[in-house]
């Protein structure tokens, strides 16, 4: 299911790491690094502290700012919170949800997942909606079932006129951080089921043009035969977004040089 032009994203995570001022200076990096022709897009998560240092560094570039996280509440009594609204105001177009460190680490459910899709897109951000199965669950032949879960519990109650510019990022717990990348007919095949999925909740518009990114141990060295995957859109990258020259590789994939 791949006949529509969906336009790829590369999407950086830098997750708990980096200074401002490194985070600034990578961004910058990047920044200086980008074909100017470039027609897809590119999407930087850093952490919160240094959402503002990005923001100023890539002003003027086609890049985008991402939170790694939202809370579901507009404002209040929430201490360690930050809203929609705040993220909004600090630059962000989008904010990762549903990351499968907020899940396992953070104890987050399908719940309360939900609750901050709803808020993101409230508020006029764009949901990049992680899901993925882990070794486990792989292995015991529960990746599909996982995978359906996940993707009902966030779009539970969300109508189909909010969830146009939606993104989901297929994530195999297993292979993040791990050095272990799924196989390209492995993402691909999890992507089609991903996209059937789609169809099955929003209808077949829908399924045709939401953009389904791949993340787990995506590298400068890997990506290009992940990228000449027709239902691949893109990467939710993260140790590899960490380096200027690697992620630039990986923005620059090449998948006229897979064989
Ligand atoms: C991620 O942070 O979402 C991720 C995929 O990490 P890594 O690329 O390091 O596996």
């Amino acid at each position: 299911m791949a006949s529509i032009h969906r336009t790829p994203l590369i999407a950086g995570n830098w997750k708990m790491h980096l200074t401002v001022k490194e985070a600034g200076e990578l961004a910058a990096a990047i920044k200086k690094g980008l074909d100017p022709d470039l027609k897809h897009e590119v999407l930087l998560a850093p952490t919160f502290t240094n959402l503002h240092a990005v923001k100023e560094a890539i002003a003027g570039s086609k890049m985008f700012l991402s939170s790694q996280d939202v809370c579901w509440e507009e404002k209040g009594a929430f201490t360690g919170a930050v809203s929609p609204a705040q993220l909004l105001d600090a630059g962000c177009t989008h904010a990762i949800i549903g990351h499968s460190e907020r899940r396992k680490i953070f104890l987050e459910t399908d719940e309360v997942i939900n609750k901050k899709m709803k808020a993101a897109i409230k508020a006029g951000l764009t949901p990049v909606l992680c899901i993925g199965e882990t070794l486990e669950e792989r292995e015991s032949q529960k990746t599909y079932r996982v995978l359906e879960t996940q993707l009902n519990g966030a779009f539970a109650g969300i109508p189909v006129l909010d969830v146009a510019k939606v993104i989901i990022a297929y994530e195999p717990v297993w292979a993040i951080g791990t050095g272990k990348t799924a196989t390209p007919q492995q993402a691909q095949d999890a992507h089609i089921f991903v996209r059937r999925q789609a169809e099955r909740i929003y209808g077949k518009d829908f399924a045709l043009s939401v953009r389904v990114l791949y993340g787990g141990s995506v590298k400068a060295d890997n990506v290009d035969e992940l990228m000449a995957q027709p239902d691949i859109d893109g990467a939710l990258v993260g140790g590899e977004s960490l380096k200027a020259d690697k992620f630039l590789r990986v923005i620059h994939y090449q998948p006229a040089l897979v064989r």
